[in-house]
């Protein structure tokens, strides 16, 4: 494994250590003391160019830090925009899901309503059926009326016909239950009939739309990723685990940030002015003493927008 030269990691906090430059990266620094801006754009084409790859040495302490922040901040841009387009199609997916979810529900509530309203027609069938044998029975004994030998024969008779009547009674009362139930059952079928309706056309749409923003995004993202490979060859492993897991912790995803206005781009805390110097320096990577975010100055920012 090649030896490596840590990249000093100082807060904007006032301290002697921030001042003073650390003796190893001073050295690999040093040709960039002078005409910074000169420098700063040569290496923007250099980190955005992938042909300059054959170049990187294994030992990345040997890359200026100066190059380091440009690195991190194209790095920034680059994984941001990714987060810009994950957030979009990212709730779609979700919605889509959640459509089909309540269809699926709509649908199986529909078809028990069904279910329950061809019961429902069977006993009606059934209680009408009742009431025909009923009244069958009630002509069979009025018929054998006419024929009895005595008062008791007549009597048992008249006694099943009163039977047989308020067996029809009780049929037409559960037939009018059944008819009150069906035709509810039936106006919620339709209630939720229409609300499947609309919930498939809304899918259709939202289906259509997440189409339509993968075919859109899927190349950028790609390309996106790559460009974001590409600039992590600038940058350290230790660097990169502190950049990702200040990212993963940070609001907005954000971990390399510009001074804007003398403060902190992240937290908008007031940077100390001989720290915003350093900053300026490109010498050492300096974070936000407050919220831990990399700070870097205009002229990486637009060494990366050139
Ligand atoms: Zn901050």
């Amino acid at each position: 494994m090649a030896k490596t030269t840590s990249t000093p990691i100082a807060t904007s906090k006032p301290s002697k250590l921030a001042k003073k430059p650390a003796s190893k990266s001073a050295a690999a620094s040093k040709k960039n003391i002078t005409k910074v801006e000169e420098v700063v754009e040569e290496e923007a084409q250099v980190v955005v160019a992938p042909k300059v790859k054959s170049e990187i040495s294994d030992d990345k302490s040997e890359i200026t830090i100066e190059k380091k922040l440009i690195a991190l901040y194209s790095l920034q841009q680059v994984d941001s925009q990714v987060d810009k387009i994950r957030i979009i199609r990212g709730e779609l997916p979700l919605e889509v899901q959640d459509l089909e979810d309540e269809i699926a529900g709509l649908e199986t509530r529909v078809d028990n309503y069904i279910q329950e309203t061809l019961a429902m027609e069977k006993s009606i069938t059934d209680k009408k059926n009742a009431e025909r044998d009923a009244l069958a029975l009630i002509k069979k004994y009025e018929d054998q009326q006419m024929n009895v030998r005595n008062n008791r024969e007549y009597d048992s008779l008249t006694k099943e016909i009163e039977y047989q009547n308020l067996e029809i009674q009780l049929s037409e009362k559960r037939i009018k239950e059944y008819q009150i139930g069906l035709e509810l059952k039936r106006t919620e079928i339709d209630t939720f009939q229409k609300l499947l309706q609309d919930r498939k056309n809304d899918l259709e749409i939202k289906r259509n739309e997440l189409d339509d923003i993968i075919a859109e995004t899927e190349k950028e993202e790609l390309d996106l990723i790559k460009n974001s490979e590409e600039n992590r060859q600038y940058i350290e492993d230790r660097l990169l685990t502190a950049y990702t897991r200040i990212r993963k912790n940070a609001r907005n995803g954000l971990a390399v940030v510009q001074i804007e206005r003398d403060a902190c781009g992240g937290c908008f805390n007031k940077i100390p002015p001989q720290h915003q110097l350093d900053i300026r320096m490109h010498k050492k990577i300096i974070v936000c003493e407050y919220c831990g975010r990399i700070l870097v100055d205009d002229g990486i920012v637009n060494a990366v927008h050139l």
